[in-house]
């Protein structure tokens, strides 16, 4: 992880936002509430945006909250609300944050074999955040602030992902973080494991991917040069841990369990996403006519996506057509909201006079897929839409809080309805989730200045309110 020099530099200190959260006061007892572990968990995940570490890819995360939701409903917190992102990086690696918050690397995702592999990781997280192994050791040291306990979490991690910068990360939060390191127990991870294993067997994923998955990364190290990979610096797996799992699930029977279509489509995105669209394009077509690799829907969903990056309509169209001619037989491909958005995506990109109705139905078929939302509102805002724009927005505001884009389009929504008022405090909460709180500040006087009524300008007074005071603190951090 790369989040450390950024931690170091800035030491930033923000809390959560919105008004609903408590104060940015000491935490005086040694366990944390729940309330107090979701801000610390909120507030590191603001430094993860501001470091932009955070891969703003819908598809991605809604395939990783769609996986990590399945596992969650089974674990002892079903209520607690999990987001799992993905993290641009291709290193292999995954985290938990306290309250809820995994972070799963590009690079994770793509050397799983299949969707168990990736259950048993996601699975190993959740049970460390609802073991609350991480809120355990930030909040050992009684006076730390919620602000410096998310430096804290992010130190541990970065820290234990590259020992390079372990010194560094030692020297930036003090010394206590030396012992917090150290108590990083094998218990946790022995309890990780097991509690993992027991949610990947309830969701029907097959148990002994967790073993297989370890070893795997095992192999690898000893293939290159002891180099390993920083999910085992973050999770230290021994043969010990590998030992007891196995001896777990060896009386198991192997589920055979097929693999979504998803998982193919997302991990073939993650692969075009780190060439360029022209090389990218070269690659899926060198798959697809060697035949080398198996998934051949993937691979064409892939080619596909990269015509459209180098606006080369006119194939992309003719390779969409092959694609979906593929995809009518095989019935896990039906009704399936990645292919329907590629699908929406040639359409818009062709100038299809029937677009907007193609992602207005879509949007219906699939009414939480916020790749489907983001580009339908857009195209709404194109044709003078935004009453029809705010309403889908407001919604998927309250589902996803944090979401940045979401704002965005909140505040091209208001700008065109002249509502500026409402268009600065959207853009206020943007910037404020991405960690830049003096631009969010600026926002949101501007705002105050357009006057409104009694109510709206008190939100904004008390909005104000909270980012002074997270200003504040980080001045007095550095
Ligand atoms: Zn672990």
């Amino acid at each position: 992880m790369k989040i450390l020099p950024f931690i170091i530099l800035l030491f930033l200190a923000p809390t959560t936002f919105g008004g609903e959260l408590p104060d940015l006061g000491d935490v005086s007892q040694a366990s944390l509430s729940p309330l107090q572990e979701r801000q610390v968990g909120q507030q590191s995940m603001m430094q993860i945006k501001a470091s932009k570490q955070f891969l703003n890819d819908p598809e991605v995360n809604d395939y990783l909250n769609e996986i990590g939701d399945k596992l969650v409903q089974y674990s002892n917190e079903p209520s607690l609300d999990f987001e799992f992102f993905a993290v641009n990086d291709y290193s292999v690696n995954a985290f938990a944050l306290p309250g809820g918050f995994v972070g799963v690397n590009a690079g994770l995702l793509l050397v799983t074999e299949n969707e168990s592999e990736l259950a048993s990781v996601l699975g190993h997280e959740i049970s460390h955040v609802t073991q609350h192994h991480m809120a355990r050791m930030v909040s050992a040291t009684k006076g730390d602030t919620m602000a410096s306990m998310a430096a804290i979490a992010l130190a541990i991690l970065a820290a234990r992902s590259n020992p390079d910068i372990a010194q560094a990360a030692v020297a930036g939060t003090g010394a206590h973080l030396m012992q917090k390191q150290l108590n990083f127990t094998r218990e946790h991870e022995q309890e990780a494991d097991r509690l993992g294993l027991d949610l990947m067997e309830k969701a029907g994923f097959d148990p002994h991917a967790m073993p297989e998955f370890l070893q795997l990364l095992q192999k690898s190290t000893r293939l290159s040069d002891g180099n390993a990979p920083n999910y085992m610096r973050t999770h230290p797996i021994t043969s010990d841990r590998i030992a007891d799992i196995e001896n777990r699930v060896s009386n198991q029977p192997y589920h055979l369990l097929p693999d979504s279509i998803d998982f193919d489509l997302v991990r073939t995105k993650l692969i075009g996403l780190q060439k360029t669209p022209r090389n990218a394009i070269r690659y899926f077509t060198d798959a697809l006519t060697t035949h080398r690799f198996g998934n051949q829907l993937a691979q064409r969903y892939g080619l596909v996506s990269s015509l459209l990056r180098d606006n080369q309509v006119d194939r992309a169209k003719a390779e969409l057509a092959v694609l979906l001619k593929q995809a009518k037989s095989i019935p896990a491909a039906q009704n399936n909201a990645m292919l329907t958005t590629l699908q929406a995506r040639v359409k818009r990109a062709a100038k299809d006079p029937d677009t907007l109705d193609f992602y207005r139905t879509a949007v219906q078929n699939f009414p939480q897929y916020r790749a489907l939302i983001y580009e339908y509102v857009d195209l709404l805002l194109n044709n003078n839409q935004a009453d029809a724009a705010i309403k889908l927005l407001t919604d998927q505001v309250t589902l996803h809080p944090m979401d940045t884009t979401l704002y965005d389009l909140e505040a091209r929504a208001y700008h065109q309805m002249h509502n500026p008022l409402e268009q600065h405090r959207a853009q206020a909460y943007s910037l404020a989730w991405q960690g830049n709180l003096p631009d969010a500040i600026m926002q949101l006087e501007i705002a105050k200045r357009e006057g409104g009524s009694f109510y709206q300008l008190s939100i904004i007074e008390s909005d104000l309110r909270e980012l002074h005071g997270m200003q504040d603190e980080q001045t007095k951090k550095k």
